[in-house]
């Protein structure tokens, strides 16, 4: 009871009211792994810039479920709402309540879920301010992109520090993907769009595919900020339940279910992930569409 009374005294550790960067995420974590002991962390690999990038587990059971965000830069909101997320379900696990009406203990006991929050913390830096201008790290960025004057510097970064855009760096058609982005200019390091010099070239990416083949997820979701809409397919894939259980997402949150434009249909996480298991994979896109600026406010 007095951890409880004095839980309730303290406020809240994740503040979904400021941008949210590589140094806040790691602070944020020691602060929910010592309040909340019953979930752990992980590191999964570390960035080009040597930055450990954490998953956070939460529970017991054996429904593995794997959630990432963060892995294109300018969708950094991604993040935090992953770690409020994580927040409100200790939160709810502590108090023994519900969320969505589930039991949240009983989720706990039945469920394993893994959370990488934050995929791509050197782009996240950049995109959020956190590289000093005058830095050797910021020179190298900003000589990417003054190949790409149409795209704004830094707010429409994607990519990683070497200019590879980690969400299309998956073993699922890369080499389609390659001939598309090549064919719309991306055929070197770019703040977007880039496929690299082949599949996993990139530690964030090969990271995250080595984490995923190590535990065998039965779903996953990868957070993204496009707006209101929920991808499920891959090709002619028909994972058992996919549909249905996109259908339940789109039910709860408003979201529609659309078609991936054949331009963005390959080397993705998802698609990856639907291909090497046949089982649910899907692509949210958080935000208010019609706010379709980027990087999507808060
Ligand atoms: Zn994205």
């Amino acid at each position: 009871m007095e951890n409880k009374s004095n839980r309730i005294a303290s406020s809240e550790i994740i503040n979904t009211a400021e941008p949210y960067y590589y140094n806040k995420l790691i602070y944020n974590i020691h602060e929910l792994l010592s309040r909340y002991t019953f979930i752990q962390s992980i590191i999964i690999g570390n960035s080009v810039l040597g930055k450990s990038i954490p998953c956070i587990k939460i529970g017991k059971g054996s429904n593995v479920v794997l959630y990432h965000a963060g892995i294109h830069a300018n969708e950094w909101i991604t993040s935090l709402l992953m770690m409020k997320f994580i927040e409100n379900f200790c939160i709810a696990y502590e108090e023994n309540n519900n969320m969505h009406g589930f039991n949240i203990r009983d989720l706990y006991n039945r469920t394993t879920l893994y959370i990488v929050p934050m995929v791509n913390p050197d782009g996240i830096d950049l995109v959020t301010g956190n590289i000093p201008q005058d830095s050797k790290i910021f020179d190298n960025y900003r000589q990417i992109a003054t190949s790409f004057p149409n795209i704004p510097f830094p707010d429409g970064w994607k990519a990683n520090f070497n200019g590879v855009d980690l969400n299309l760096q998956f073993p699922a058609e890369w080499e389609e993907a390659k001939r598309i982005k090549y064919a719309q200019g991306f055929n070197k390091p770019a703040p977007r769009d880039y496929v690299g010099e082949g599949p996993l070239t990139e530690p964030e990416a090969l990271a995250l595919y080595n984490f995923t083949l190590a535990h065998n997820p039965k779903l996953t979701i990868s957070y993204h900020t496009q707006g209101e809409v929920i991808f499920w397919q891959y090709l002619d894939y028909k994972p058992t339940n996919a549909l249905e259980i996109a259908t339940k997402f789109s039910e709860l949150s408003g979201y529609n279910i659309e078609e991936v434009p054949l331009n963005s249909s390959f080397a993705g996480y998802k698609d990856w992930f639907i291909a090497q298991y046949n089982k649910p994979g899907y692509t949210i896109e958080a935000g208010l569409r019609r706010k379709s600026v980027t990087p999507f406010p808060i």
